[in-house]
């Protein structure tokens, strides 16, 4: 439950069109299941498809949190998000500043912007 009310405060602060917090950290956890690696309804029976059911993922600092899906990992229920790819971060240049080609929405027409994969960050 901590973690669900995390990424309510994060999602919170995605309003707006200030640079995200920037993370130099080289794992995060899987925020597809969670951290928890299984699905919740089948247990280990069902590892997580994005990290292996490690709960963990290394990904290559700095990162920021998923624009697309605020952090959770997911679009429309089970589907992973295609923008992080069901991680919840992405990973940004160390000089990263507002998307140029989409001035920081992350969105382009009805698809996300491809410069800043949605981030608004490139
Ligand atoms: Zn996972
Ligand atoms: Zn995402
Ligand atoms: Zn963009």
């Amino acid at each position: 439950m901590e973690y669900a009310q995390e990424v309510l405060a994060k999602s919170g602060k995605l309003k707006g069109r200030r640079i995200r917090d920037k993370r130099f950290v080289d794992s995060v956890t899987c925020a597809y299941y969670k951290g928890t690696g299984v699905d919740p309804k089948y247990g280990n029976m069902s590892r997580c498809p994005i990290c292996g059911a490690s709960g963990q993922i290394k990904v290559n600092p700095p990162v920021v949190t998923c624009r697309k899906c605020f952090g959770t990992g997911r679009e429309g229920g089970d589907l992973s998000c295609l923008a992080c790819k069901g991680v919840g971060v992405v990973s940004v240049s160390q000089e990263a500043g507002t998307c140029p080609a989409c001035k920081g929405t992350g969105e382009a027409g009805i698809f996300y912007c491809t410069t800043c994969k949605g981030q608004g960050i490139a």
